[in-house]
C-alpha cells in the first residue's frame, strides 16, 4: 500500500483512489510567456515520478495539466495580486509578438524540455483561453451560491462566506488581515477577497466578454474550470510546488468546493522549493537557470533527472554544479552497470546459486522505499547497492547469463519508475576533461579569455580537442 503526504490532512497516510485501480490526477502546469525554470522542471519531474510509480503499482492514471496562456498572471512573491501587470503584454512588448505567438512559441519549448527529461506526455494539455465559458459558468454558480459578488464589472470571491478558507494552507482569515502583502482593489468588500473576473484595461491584450464586463478570469479560476471538466469535481490527487499551497490552491479548493459542494481533491501533494546554491532562485541574484543552460554547460540532462531522484520531493532539492557533475558520474556508472549487463546476458550459462533471492530482495525493497511516500532517495541506493554487488561479482568471474538477466529484469523494473534513458554508448570524453571544458565554458562567458585559455591548453595536452559551437555551445573530440 503506498502512502503519500497529504497537504491538506498534513500527514503521510495510505492512499485509495475514489474508483478501484484508477487515478484521476491534475497537475498545475506551465505559465508560457517565458521560459520554464529548472524549479518548475524539478515540479513536473516529480509529478512524472509519482505517476510512474502508481502506474507500477498497477494504477490506470489519467493526468491533466494546465497550460496558463492568460497574461494577467502575477509575480510568485506577490499575494493574490489581482491588480498585477499583464505578462503576456510586457512579453508581447519585448518580443515584438503578439500573445498567441508567445504562448505558442514558449508550449512548444515546453514540450521540448519535458521530452528531453523524458516527461510522460499528460493525457492532455488544456489551455486555460479555450476554457472562458467553462470558467464563467463556475463564477455563476458562486455568485448564485452567496460566495462571489460582483462590483463595477469585478466579481470577487467572498473569503468570509466560505466556510474552512484556510483549510490547505492552514491559514487563518485573521492572520490574513494582520500579515499577507494582499493588493488593493477598490471594488473589494476585504482585502483578503481575490478575483474571479476583472474588467480589463485599455491596453490589456486578452479580454473576453462575461456577463459582467469585457475582461479577464483571476488567476485560480483556470485550474478550477480545468480539472473539473477533464476529471470531474473530485480528483485523486493534485500536485504543484509548494508556493502554489497559498494563495493558488487555497483559492482553487474554496472555488471549486464552493460551486460543487464536494471535496475537489482526496490527496493534495506538494514539492519544496528547488534551492540553487543553497539560496532561492531568482533573477536579481543571478542564479536562475532554464534547462538550456545545464545543456548548454555540456550535461547530459538525464543528470538533472537524476539530480531530482537523488533527492526526496519534501526536501529542498539544493541544485549545484557540483551536485550536476556528481550526478553525471553517478549516472556513467548506471550505464556501464546496464551495458555490462547486456554483455553478460551472452556469456555462457554457468552454475545458479542462490544469489538470484538477492535480487528479489532489492525489488522487494525498491517497492517498501517507493511505497513510503515516494522516497527515490532511497530507492536510487538500493538500486546503487546492486550495481556494486553485480561489479563485485563480475570481478570475481562469478557472472552468468542466468543472473545477468535476473538482475537486468529487476534493473528494468527500476527504470520504469526512475524513468532514465540510458545511452548504450558514450562519447567516450572522461568527466574530468568534461568537467574542464564546463570550467572553460564559465571563463569565456565572464570574458576571462586568458584563464579560458589555459584550460584548453590542458586539455590538449590530455589528448583532446575543444570546437567552439555559437550559442556558448562547444565540442570536445579526441585528437
Ligand atoms: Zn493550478
Amino acid at each position: 500500500m503506498i502512502k503519500l503526504y497529504n497537504t491538506l490532512t498534513n500527514q503521510k497516510e495510505e492512499f485509495h483512489s475514489q474508483e478501484k485501480g484508477k487515478i484521476k490526477m491534475y497537475n498545475c502546469g506551465p505559465t508560457v510567456y517565458d521560459y520554464a525554470h529548472i524549479g518548475n522542471m524539478n515540479a513536473f519531474l516529480v509529478a512524472d515520478i509519482l505517476r510512474r510509480y502508481l502506474e507500477y503499482k498497477g494504477y490506470e492514471v489519467r493526468q491533466i495539466m494546465n497550460i496558463t496562456d492568460v497574461g494577467h498572471l502575477t509575480a510568485d512573491d506577490i499575494n493574490q495580486a489581482d491588480t498585477g501587470e499583464d505578462k503576456m503584454l510586457k512579453a508581447a512588448l519585448r518580443e515584438k509578438k503578439t500573445p498567441a505567438e508567445i504562448a505558442e512559441y514558449y508550449t512548444q519549448v515546453f514540450f521540448y524540455d519535458i521530452d528531453k527529461l523524458n516527461i510522460k506526455r499528460a493525457a492532455y494539455y488544456p489551455r486555460a483561453t479555450a476554457h472562458i465559458g467553462q470558467m464563467i459558468k463556475i463564477i455563476e454558480k458562486l455568485i448564485q451560491n452567496g460566495l462571489a459578488y460582483e462590483a463595477n464589472g469585478n466579481v470577487f470571491f467572498d473569503v468570509e462566506k466560505f466556510e474552512g478558507y484556510g483549510k490547505l494552507s492552514k491559514k487563518k482569515i485573521d492572520e490574513l488581515k494582520v500579515g499577507a502583502r494582499l493588493e488593493e482593489h477598490p471594488d473589494k468588500k476585504n482585502q483578503w477577497d481575490f478575483a474571479l473576473w476583472l474588467r480589463a484595461p485599455q491596453k490589456h491584450l486578452l479580454k473576453w466578454e462575461s456577463p459582467w464586463s469585457v475582461g479577464y478570469p483571476g488567476w485560480h479560476i483556470e485550474c478550477s474550470a480545468m480539472s473539473m471538466e477533464y476529471l470531474g469535481e473530485t480528483l485523486d490527487i493534485h500536485t504543484g510546488g509548494e508556493d502554489h499551497i497559498f494563495p493558488h490552491h487555497e483559492n482553487e479548493l474554496a472555488q471549486s468546493e464552493g460551486a460543487t459542494g464536494k471535496p475537489l481533491a482526496v490527496c493534495w501533494l506538494h514539492n519544496r522549493f528547488l534551492l540553487v546554491d543553497g539560496q532561492k532562485m531568482s533573477k536579481s541574484k543571478g542564479n536562475y537557470y532554464i534547462l538550456k543552460d545545464i545543456a548548454d554547460r555540456g550535461y547530459d540532462l538525464m543528470a538533472f533527472r537524476l539530480l531530482v531522484l537523488s533527492s526526496h520531493y519534501r526536501s529542498n532539492l539544493n541544485f549545484t554544479w557540483r551536485a550536476m557533475s556528481q550526478a553525471e558520474s553517478n549516472l556513467e556508472k548506471i550505464e556501464n552497470f546496464a551495458e555490462n549487463l547486456k554483455r553478460f546476458q551472452a556469456e555462457p550459462f554457468k552454475d545458479i546459486d542462490d544469489r538470484c533471492a538477492d535480487i528479489n530482495s532489492y525489488i522487494e525493497r525498491f517497492e517498501k522505499t517507493m511505497d513510503d511516500d515516494l522516497n527515490t532517495p532511497k530507492a536510487l541506493s538500493v538500486l546503487y547497492e546492486m550495481i556494486s554487488k553485480t561489479n563485485a561479482t563480475i570481478a570475481e568471474g562469478k557472472m552468468d547469463s542466468a543472473e545477468a538477466k535476473k538482475i537486468s529484469q529487476a534493473w528494468e523494473k527500476m527504470n520504469k519508475v526512475f524513468g532514465l534513458k540510458i545511452k548504450s554508448k558514450r562519447d567516450g570524453i572522461p568527466l574530468d576533461i568534461k568537467e574542464l571544458g564546463r570550467k572553460r565554458l564559465a571563463e569565456r562567458i565572464k570574458q576571462n579569455f586568458k584563464e579560458a585559455d589555459l584550460i584548453r591548453e590542458e586539455i590538449e595536452k590530455a589528448g583532446y580537442l575543444v570546437e567552439d559551437l555559437k550559442d556558448n555551445n562547444y565540442s570536445i573530440k579526441k585528437k
